[in-house]
């Protein structure tokens, strides 16, 4: 039995619609996070599942109990906001007794739970503080020490580290993790960032415009989108989208690009058959494009001339911003796809490359991992 379940769940706000027809499981124990960009629904869906936002249709269930109308307090979950909402008259423990005592839990056990959460979160110190005497990364502490304490079903959580700085939120998004797997009770997690969403999750449930677009783990979402949404959301920086022609020449199925052109190798052909003479788009992460030179051994190589624009030094690797070179002025032997004007893509490469901003450069895409998509739906061909 699943811990959560959204079946066929929209929600309404006059004649906007800000979640369509959700239907997602979500297993018990699971860090499920759910991601996309400002105004995807993510946290309108958070909030139907804690109570906080009434269900225009569909059915929620927790342990397969149907909640539409059970009031917040009532479903054995405990939220932790953006903003931490603590009270601000009241001390770090009194913050995180204060839910205990309206359900009327004896005040031995009370102390004993806070103890214990205390202990976990290193915060045993700070129990005597008003919240306003606390660093933001103790008070983020502090909300999800108050969470604890109520033993829920479901933590749910709103974006509870962008208040942090970047520091701060690489270290307590690690502990967020060692606490789930401590505790091991069922996690939904909401953020925008895609990188939160990627180290946090054991599935990501990605959304844009109220649409659920695909739920997976970090690496089938990375290696199997779904779609061109998808694709490009999950990866920073994202997948390069070239448009393209899928064609049959000389027998073989082939992507014609504006300055490249790929043969699909045999094994790979069936799924893009049934697309030949049509437009595509075709997909290629940054990691897989490569400079003279530093070129793995291993890929399949496929070189193109393109110029480099912008060069951003990460001190493990480069990012390179690119423009592919024209097909007619490098390529002239080729048929001219019905795209001629050059394109702008990035690249990950080995920071050793001696590169120049203005240069040309005969790059090596890896086309052991590309993708094409239907450029009308977004839709992954195959
Ligand atoms: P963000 O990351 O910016 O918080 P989100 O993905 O969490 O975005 P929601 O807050 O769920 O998005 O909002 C989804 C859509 O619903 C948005 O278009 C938003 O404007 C709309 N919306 C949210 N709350 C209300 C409301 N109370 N009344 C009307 N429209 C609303």
């Amino acid at each position: 039995m699943s811990s959560v379940t959204f079946e066929q769940v929209s929600k309404r706000y006059g004649h906007s619609i800000a979640v369509k027809d959700l239907n997602l499981a979500i297993e018990d124990g699971e860090f499920l996070v759910l991601v996309g960009p400002s105004g995807c629904g993510k946290t309108t869906s958070l909030r139907m599942l804690a109570g906080l936002e009434e269900i225009s249709q569909g059915n929620l269930y927790i342990n397969g109990k149907r909640m539409n109308d059970i009031p917040a307090r009532e479903r054995d979950i405990a939220m932790v906001f953006q903003s931490y909402a603590l009270y601000p008259h009241m001390s770090v423990f009194e913050n995180m007794a204060f839910s205990l005592e309206l359900q009327k839990v004896p005040k031995a056990e009370i102390k004993k739970r806070i103890t214990s959460a205390a202990q976990q979160l290193e915060i045993e110190s700070l129990l005597d503080r008003k919240p306003r005497q606390l660093s933001g990364g103790q008070r983020q502490r502090v909300a999800v020490g108050r969470a604890i304490v109520r033993n829920p079903a479901v933590f749910l959580m709103d974006e509870p580290l962008s208040n942090l700085d970047a520091k701060l939120r690489v270290q307590a998004r690690a502990e967020l993790s060692k606490l789930h797997r401590k505790l091991g009770t069922t996690f939904v997690y909401v953020t925008h960032d895609q990188v939160e969403a990627m180290t946090l999750g054991t599935r990501i449930a990605v959304m844009n415009q109220g649409i659920l677009q695909q739920v997976g783990t970090p690496q089938t979402l990375y290696n199997e989108p779904r779609n061109t949404f998808v694709a490009g959301f999950m990866g920073s920086p994202a997948m390069n989208f070239l448009p393209a022609r899928l064609v049959e020449q000389d027998g073989q199925l082939t992507v014609i690009g504006n300055t490249f052109t790929l043969t699909v190798p045999p094994d790979q052909r069936s799924p893009y058959a049934p697309y030949r003479d049509r437009p595509v788009i075709f997909g290629i992460r940054p990691e897989n494009l490569h400079v003279p030179g530093f070129v793995p051994p291993g890929i399949q190589p496929l070189p193109f001339k393109a110029t480099v624009s912008v060069i951003e030094m990460m001190g493990n690797e480069l990012v390179l911003y690119l423009t592919t070179a024209d097909r007619q002025e490098f390529n002239s032997q080729e048929p001219a796809s019905q795209e001629s004007t050059s394109q702008e893509l990035i690249a990950r490469v080995d920071p050793r490359a001696p590169l120049q901003i203005g240069e040309t450069v005969e790059m090596v895409m890896d086309i052991s991992r590309f993708y094409l998509f239907d450029p009308g739906s977004g839709d992954r061909l195959g």
